[in-house]
């Protein structure tokens, strides 16, 4: 098994939205106000070879949301929030061929959520297996989808993912997991948060667990510390699912990847955990 990291572009967005403040329905309003942007960061897929199938973990962002009107201008967060720069040869379906792999034997894509520098790659997987979890579908649909910041217009025409049901056994601190390979060693895990419905990857590779972590925090100091972002609609959700990464770190040695975090590439190519791991605490718990 092998996991590539995969970079389609580039976003930057308020500096308050990495690092959330204020209470409640406030917190996106003072993201929103933000005079402050952080620098370019990376908009990362993962690509895992895998003796069952090509997985994909995100699609990232495609080059279309560089012109003008992809993005719908009545939208403050699309207004005010957010900066992209994607060149088409930087859009996964041509990185993926740059790394001698096709993006048709994807078998399965998974979208550890809907927002569009997750699922701007999609139209390049016509032929996988989507999956998304059951949540994030339903909030990111339709009108409401679209005012919750989602592009459900963009979706291409024949997106059809099948939804998955968090309801499968606990695995540590977090409450659900479902095993994708028949092996075991690949599994989604509900990380709610930075969106109701955001799931995550864990992969064990070489002694190590993987973790394709999605927006759960935009950086891994942000998550050992438990800062939740500025855009959640439940501070105190995301931060139970950070204290849940964090505590499975400290069972085991995690290589923590959020998908904007500009060290997340070096880690995996240095498959680097997140903290040492306690000796007294090895029994941890094992994922298959
Ligand atoms: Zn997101």
């Amino acid at each position: 098994m092998r996991i590539h990291g995969i970079q389609t572009g580039s976003v930057a967005v308020r500096s308050r939205q990495r690092r959330g403040a204020g209470p409640g329905p406030l917190r996106l309003a003072a993201t929103l106000a933000d005079r402050q942007w952080t620098e370019p960061l990376p908009i990362l897929a993962w690509v895992i070879e895998h003796p069952e199938g090509l997985i994909v973990v995100d699609t990232g962002e495609t080059s279309r949301a560089s012109q003008r009107g992809y993005f719908p201008a009545w939208h403050p967060y699309f207004r005010l929030g957010v900066r992209e720069w994607v060149e088409p040869e930087e859009e996964i379906g041509p990185r993926m061929r740059r790394l001698g792999l096709s993006p048709a034997d994807a078998r399965w894509v998974v979208l550890t959520h809907l927002h569009t520098d997750h699922a701007g790659g999609l139209g390049h997987f016509p032929g996988s297996e989507i999956l998304v979890s059951r949540r994030e579908l339903e909030l990111a649909s339709g009108l409401a989808g679209s005012l919750r910041g989602y592009l459900p217009q963009r979706w291409p025409a024949w997106f059809a993912p099948t939804p998955v049901d968090f309801s499968g056994r606990p695995f540590g601190p977090f409450e659900y997991t479902v095993p994708l390979t028949e092996a075991g060693d690949v599994m989604l895990v509900a990380t709610p948060g930075h969106t109701p419905g955001h799931m995550s990857v864990l992969v064990r590779l070489e002694g190590r667990l993987v973790m394709l972590a999605g927006d759960s925090s935009y950086t891994q100091a942000l998550m050992l510390e438990g800062a939740a972002d500025g855009v959640t609609g439940d501070e105190a959700l995301a931060r139970e699912t950070l204290r849940s990464i964090r505590a499975i770190a400290e069972q085991q040695p995690t290589v923590y990847l959020p998908s904007h975090d500009p060290e997340s590439l070096g880690r995996l190519a240095r498959m680097e955990p997140a903290m040492a791991v306690h000796p007294t605490r090895a029994e941890e718990p094992a994922l298959v």
